[in-house]
């Protein structure tokens, strides 16, 4: 019988994985709860009416179609026994592993108030982002049939809480959408009198960039409209208005990119793990007891060379993914294994409205709207089909010489106001 590998996530990490381990002479079983890999990085895009869904997710079968040593499952996972080396997914199936990769990824965290998500929605997967983009532009219809003025004024306020990139690029789109496209389309309602809130606790946006570009990018975001509120902590969000200690605003649209919580690996393992749930790793990604254990992507919790840890963003994850797979060829022919998993930092990257960004690879540093193109090419360049490179760079041009979101759809039943 030929090596069992079994991996458990396929998003950056484990697909990656599963790709470079084309021709290894192994069995791999690839289980994940939805039926797409999904490119996180433009998902605001389509939380903001800019692209549709299918342009960012591609159904994982179709990516491995010719992969016969691959065997894809939609199923959730919720345990794993590591007595009899199985994976145990939601109906108590059981799927027996040699090698075991979890690549589970992140969720929201709500710093202990998950009552919250109802009323404040994170950005993570597509129902996430269809979601979003109900809520902003029921908003904006919403008002326009709203008689009081009080009502309307908190239809028209937007909240997003989180000033790392994704609420950076959630807000300026929002603003953009309400300040230049959408004024000419209502006529009861200004669309131009609309808020845009962007809420931080901590003291700047942008926290991993430097000083400059945060600056550069709060001043752009100002130009847009968006009200930048920094070093005010969110204590309460309701379905009428959000508080910021003695302050409640009326809104009826608060979004949450405040933080995140690992995937609950680290239970099924019963494994160590940091304040975010990450999986605490070996060097060589495996649990410190067990070297037939991977743990990668954002369910981990490794460092850099110089002790930092690595963050959560695509790269890294990526890069643990081509990692492993040098150790598990290794492993299946006998060979050395590589040496401890060295990460290696890119940059950061982050657009700002419809046309600029900041960008920072080590001392290299852009800003404005050459800045956005960089962006742009380097997004397109990561999407996984030649069909979707196309197919975004042609909508991206049409919303530019048109100067629309063509992807403004109210989709799935949600109260307008007298349903
Ligand atoms: C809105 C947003 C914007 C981002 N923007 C950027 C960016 O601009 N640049 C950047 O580099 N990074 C960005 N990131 C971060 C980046 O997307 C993540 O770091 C990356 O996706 C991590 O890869 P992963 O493989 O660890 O997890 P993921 O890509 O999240 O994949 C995890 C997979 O595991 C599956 N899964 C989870 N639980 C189970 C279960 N119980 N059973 C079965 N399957 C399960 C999920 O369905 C998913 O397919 C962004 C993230 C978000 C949410």
């Amino acid at each position: 019988m030929k090596h069992r590998i079994v991996v458990i996530g396929a998003g950056f990490a484990g697909l990656q994985l599963v790709k470079k381990l084309r021709g290894a002479n192994c069995d791999i079983t690839l289980i994940d709860r939805r039926n797409h890999h999904l490119f996180q990085p433009l998902l605001y895009q389509v939380a903001t009416a800019i692209l549709p869904t299918a342009d960012i997710a591609w159904p994982i079968r179709r990516i491995l179609d010719d992969r016969k040593d691959v065997t894809t499952l939609l199923a959730t996972v919720t345990g794993v026994d590591r007595t009899t080396r199985d994976v145990i997914l939601r109906h108590g199936e059981r799927v027996p592993y040699d090698t075991l990769v979890v690549a589970t990824g992140a969720a929201h965290a709500y710093f202990g108030n998950d009552e919250w998500e109802a009323d404040a929605p994170g950005l993570k997967t597509l129902e996430d982002a269809t979601t979003i983009r109900r809520r902003v532009l029921l908003a904006f219809e919403r008002a326009e049939l709203e008689s009081d003025e009080a009502t309307r004024t908190a239809e028209l306020t937007f909240a997003v809480v989180g000033a790392g990139p994704t609420g950076v690029e959630l807000a300026g789109i929002i603003a953009d959408l309400a300040h230049r496209v959408l004024p000419g389309e209502f006529r009861r309602i200004d669309t131009k009198t609309a808020r845009v809130l962007l809420v931080e606790a901590g003291p700047r946006i942008l926290p991993a960039f430097s000083e400059n570009l945060s600056a550069y990018a709060k001043r752009a975001l100002e130009r847009l409209g968006v009200e930048v509120l920094t070093g005010e902590a969110v204590t309460n969000v309701s379905s009428s208005d959000i508080a910021l200690g003695e302050r409640r605003i009326p809104t009826r649209t608060v979004i949450w990119a405040a933080g995140v919580e690992a995937s609950p690996a680290g239970q099924w393992l019963e494994a160590e793990t940091d304040k975010a749930g990450r999986v605490k790793v070996s060097p060589f990604l495996t649990l410190p007891d067990d070297e037939s254990i991977f743990v990668l992507g954002d369910t981990a919790a490794t460092v850099d060379a110089h002790g930092k840890p690595v963050p959560g963003i695509a790269p890294a994850a990526k890069q643990q993914g081509s990692y492993v797979t040098r150790t598990i060829r290794a492993r299946l022919t006998g060979k050395p294994v590589p040496g401890p998993f060295r990460y290696r930092h890119l940059g950061n990257l982050a657009t700002i409205g419809p046309n600029a960004a900041v960008i920072e690879l080590g001392r290299f540093r852009l800003k404005g709207r050459l800045a956005w193109w960089v962006w742009g090419v380097a997004h397109i360049y990561f999407l996984v089909s030649a069909r979707s490179r196309l197919v975004v760079t042609l909508n991206w041009l049409w919303n530019f010489v048109s100067g629309q979101n063509s992807a403004r759809l109210i989709t799935q039943k949600e109260t307008l106001r007298d349903d």
